[in-house]
């Protein structure tokens, strides 16, 4: 009898690995229900635990999504492998690439915040938390806490074919505006829009909250202009404690720095 030939997949092979996180950027893909599935049609999705535990054959990867922080060793490891075995990594949220919420702590009591949680630390990993871009490249970012369904469909197709897609380059004020919202700054309530990338429909404005800054910084975003302009509004330091919110407190300073 002739051996059987195993017909191979012509399909992207994707990994969603998940680091240290709350798992909420991985929601928003289930949450797209039948997109979603539609999109793991046309992959074969290597890895994905929100699913199930899937058989990991450590083969080359067309695209990998990283979620969470590397805390423990072995998320670093786990990072690290990732992108030896992928043409293409991309961050998946806020906490993959700025930090998010968890890096609050490096800003405070750094390594010793642990202290607030856990009576014994004994065998607890405890290191300052760093983006993924610290550990290897990064070659795109989904932003946002979480990321958004809408943006991650929109940009997945450009990924699976190897290109690189590129975020406009827009305040969130501009779906502000747009959605006719009268702007925060004018009742004085500060809102970082002006200098932090758009695309996610402004939903902090229009809900008449402040926005904190969960897709970062947009490349061409003054923060010195921000800083200025909410100076009759907050304090330095209520600046930098919602800036701390979403990890943008180091990038700011890396920017103002180089200005
Ligand atoms: S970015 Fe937000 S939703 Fe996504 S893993 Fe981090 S905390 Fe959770
Ligand atoms: S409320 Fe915020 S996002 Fe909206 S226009 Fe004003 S500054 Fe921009
Ligand atoms: S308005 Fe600001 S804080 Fe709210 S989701 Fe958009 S970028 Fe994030």
């Amino acid at each position: 009898m002739p051996a059987k030939k195993t017909i191979k997949s012509k399909k992207p092979r994707v990994a969603i690995v998940s680091l240290t996180s709350c798992e909420g950027c991985q929601f928003i893909l289930l949450d797209l229900g039948e997109r979603f599935l539609k999109f793991a049609e046309e992959i074969e999705l290597v890895d994905f635990r929100l699913i199930e535990d899937m058989e990991d054959d450590n083969k080359k990867l067309d695209l990998v999504l990283v979620e969470g922080n590397p805390v423990t060793e072995e998320n670093i490891k786990t990072l690290k492998e990732a992108r030896k075995r992928a043409k293409i990594l991309a961050a998946l949220g806020n906490c993959a690439a700025m930090g998010g919420v968890p890096e609050m702590k490096n800003y405070h009591e750094g390594v010793n915040a642990i202290k607030h949680v856990y009576k014994y630390i004994q065998g607890i990993n405890n290191p300052e938390i760093k983006e993924i871009d610290n550990f290897v490249k990064v070659d795109f970012v989904f932003p946002g806490c979480p990321i958004n369904g809408e943006e991650f469909l929109k940009y997945i197709p450009e990924l699976l074919i190897g290109k690189i897609p590129i975020i406009p380059d827009q305040p969130v004020c501009v779906k502000c505006k747009k959605a006719g919202n009268r702007c925060l700054l004018l009742d004085k309530i500060p809102c970082f829009g002006p200098m932090i990338l758009g695309g996610c429909g402004a939903v902090c404005p229009s809900a008449r909250s402040q926005c904190q800054g969960c897709r970062g910084l947009r490349p061409t975003g003054n923060v010195i202009a921000m800083r200025a302009a909410l100076k009759n509004m907050m304090s330095d330091e209520q600046f930098q404690n919602m800036a701390e919110i979403f990890g943008l407190r180091d990038d700011l300073e890396e920017r103002e720095k180089n200005k």
